[in-house]
């Protein structure tokens, strides 16, 4: 978390969060009154108290409560000496300042049908209650109608008029000064602080509106000035995750979720970076980080935690707040119908098939996408078609172009995705001989249409979002020129993405397609491996593999998952039985499927320095553009880059 604000925020509109600030706002004032005796037996009672981040939390939902717009937290010794909570809100009349320490008095919730719908961060009422029996209390408010501040002692219940503007003052000292035992639970100063910090955090968030200062013994800690809402989530949350996100905003069935998932490349080892509010509220629910987590499953591995800032709005009376003392878990009345829901908008947020995020400038680092957006303004001045047509030709790729057209009509109406993608990549293959001829077939038709089209390639590249191949670099890299500029492929990770979805939905299927070996394989192993391969035959047969004991100490290998037919097949089984043996051979098609997965397509995988044809590269953007997630390798690395037409202007200083 980065703690001391750098940079300043820009203001914008913060749709993000509209609904969920609407339902947390606060309505006129309302007067403090005792909660009936049967409403405090339907609230769960509970020790909110902790430690100093329960005082901070409590105290700033208070100034929240309570339309602060600024909130100032002064901190000492960790927040256990003294703890003071200032804000801008409309304050506490001089007459109720007795109430707001009294035990379930509230002026958030008078009866059951409020505490159904609340929408306040607090309800119970009982906060500065149990704050006032642990710490020494003091509260300095003033409404604006008032002549002057009011401050009350919590100790002694006296009440005398004080110095100070609207808002209100809440200054917590020696923190469980009465209760020694409690107090040993604390513990050093400086866990207490980054508590308090994260606390605060946490909050701010969801109130990007808010202004939040943090000091500790006279040292800023945290300074956040009011922000557009995608700037408070970056400030708060790990460096990686600024250039690194997607936005999310998404409606149905009277659900939004909104907000920002960080890219795979972004994970942290820890689930540390992870905010998720329901109706402003900070919450740590399963089913939502379950939800969350499950969308990540495909490009994440292992035990990688993603980062993200979402916010949920919910109708209250949909989702109950009052199951845990400190609200920070909720409990929703349809709550698998909500994980669906997370589930598939954090999905669709990360997986966006190529061709919806190549045209989407958001993802692209926005001082380029600015360059980017000037630069196409200046190409649809000088006119459209004739400039684009002309570079194409210029690239001396037109040849190619024409053919492929031909060839891609052909691919795209017998696009057949259980062909195995190795045989589609060596032209002298079975599969790409019949492709080809399909596309001689096609070739008038192709012609007759791409000549229908008033501006023939221009709008056929519109129509690729990874374009057409220009060359392989070093073996490693396809470059490739689409509408937006060049885009650099790794091919090897591209592959082994394509391969890995491919054989996921073989697997779902139930049909991983088998291609037997002419003479069986036999390679030497360990003990280990012949008993893991004679224990886990069937499992085995489900992911296509044949391989069996040929000697105490040696395997044959007779079949292979027909998409893995180029791969070393002795390395494949080993690193295959070393899954089975690790996962458990009942987890490794349930649980662990994915990293069986992520460990076959590794072995597809097209090989650095192979040279392909730009057919073959062509072909490779295809299967990108058809695979869902084909943005992200299996271990989370991007496999294709967009480099903008704006971004190499801007390296030769052209159009400044
Ligand atoms: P709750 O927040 O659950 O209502 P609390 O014990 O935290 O209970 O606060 C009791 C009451 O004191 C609140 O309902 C509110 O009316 C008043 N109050 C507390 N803090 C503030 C504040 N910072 N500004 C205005 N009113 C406050
Ligand atoms: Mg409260």
């Amino acid at each position: 978390m980065t703690l001391v604000a750098t940079g300043s925020p820009v203001f914008c509109d913060t749709p993000a969060m509209s609904a969920s600030s609407t339902l947390i706002s606060t309505p006129a004032r309302r007067a403090i009154a005792p909660l009936a005796d049967q409403l405090v037996s339907q609230i769960a009672a509970g020790e909110v108290i902790e430690r100093p981040a329960s005082i901070v939390k409590e105290l700033v939902e208070n100034a929240l409560d309570a339309g602060a717009l600024r909130i100032d937290v002064r901190l000492a010794g960790g927040g256990v000496k003294r703890t003071v909570v200032s804000d801008d809100g409309g304050g506490i009349a001089r007459e109720e300042l007795a109430l707001a320490l009294t035990r379930h008095a509230t002026s958030k919730i008078a009866t059951l049908s409020d505490l159904e719908a609340v929408a306040t961060l607090g309800f119970r009422g009982e906060a500065l209650a149990a704050i006032a029996a642990v710490a020494a209390v003091s509260i300095t408010s003033r409404t604006l109608d008032a002549a002057s501040a009011f401050t009350i002692d919590a100790q002694s219940g006296q009440i005398a008029p004080a110095a100070g503007g609207r808002g209100t003052r809440v200054e917590v000292a020696d923190l469980f000064f009465k209760t020694p035992a409690r107090r040993k639970f604390l513990r050093a100063e400086a866990t207490e602080l980054a508590h308090c910090v994260k606390q605060i955090g946490r909050i701010a968030a969801a109130h990007p509106e808010v202004e939040f200062t943090v000091q500790h013994d006279g040292r800023t800690m945290l300074s956040l000035p009011p922000a557009e809402q995608r700037a408070r989530a970056v400030q708060l949350l790990p460096d990686q995750f600024a250039g690194q996100h997607r936005a999310i905003e998404v409606e149905a069935a009277g659900i939004r979720l909104s907000g920002w998932v960080g890219l795979p490349a972004a994970s942290r080892t820890r689930a540390d970076a992870q905010l998720f509010y329901v109706n402003g509220r900070y919450v740590r629910d399963k089913v939502l980080a379950h939800a969350a987590r499950a969308a990540y499953g495909d490009v994440l591995h292992g035990h990688a935690q993603p980062m993200y800032a979402l916010f949920l709005a919910i109708d209250p009376a949909r989702v109950d707040v009052n199951v845990h003392p400190t609200k920070i878990e909720v409990r929703f009345r349809d709550s698998s119908a909500i994980h669906q829901f997370v589930l598939h908008a954090v999905s669709r947020a990360l997986a966006p098939a190529a061709q919806d995020r190549a045209g989407n400038e958001a993802s692209a680092p926005s001082s380029l996408a600015a360059l980017a957006a000037a630069r196409a303004r200046r190409t649809s001045a000088i006119g459209e078609s004739g400039w684009r047509r002309s570079e194409q030709t210029a690239l001396g790729v037109a040849q190619p172009v024409t053919d492929y057209l031909a060839l891609f009509a052909a691919r795209s109406d017998r696009h057949d995705r259980s062909a195995p993608f190795n045989a589609e990549l060596c032209p002298e293959s079975g599969a790409v001989r019949d492709a080809g001829n399909a596309a001689e077939r096609d070739i008038d038709d192709a012609a007759d249409r791409g000549a229908k089209r008033t501006d023939g390639i221009a709008s056929v590249q519109d129509d690729l979002p990874l374009g057409f191949a220009l060359a392989q670099l070093q073996g490693i890299y396809i470059l490739a020129q689409n509408r937006r500029g060049l885009v650099i492929v790794d091919m090897h990770a591209a592959h082994e993405r394509i391969v890995y979805e491919r054989l996921k939905q073989q697997l779902d299927a139930r049909a991983i397609p088998q291609q037997r070996l002419l003479l069986p394989q036999v390679f030497a192993a360990e003990a280990l491996d012949v008993a893991t391969a004679e224990e886990n035959a069937g499992t085995l047969a489900e992911i296509g593999l044949d391989v069996a004991p040929a000697a105490p100490n040696q395997l044959a290998l007779r079949a292979v998952p027909a998409l893995l037919a180029g791969a070393d097949g002795a390395t494949l089984a080993r690193d295959v039985l070393r899954d089975l043996r690790e996962f458990g051979g009942s987890r490794v098609l349930t649980e662990r499927r994915d990293e069986l997965l992520a460990t076959l397509a590794c072995h597809a995988a097209v090989r650095a320095n192979r040279k392909l044809t730009l057919a073959e590269m062509n072909a490779l953007l295809r299967e990108m553009e058809a695979t869902e997630r084909a943005d992200q390798c299996n271990h989370g690395r991007p496999t294709w880059v967009q480099v903008a037409i704006g971004e190499l202007d801007a390296l030769f200083l052209r159009g400044q």
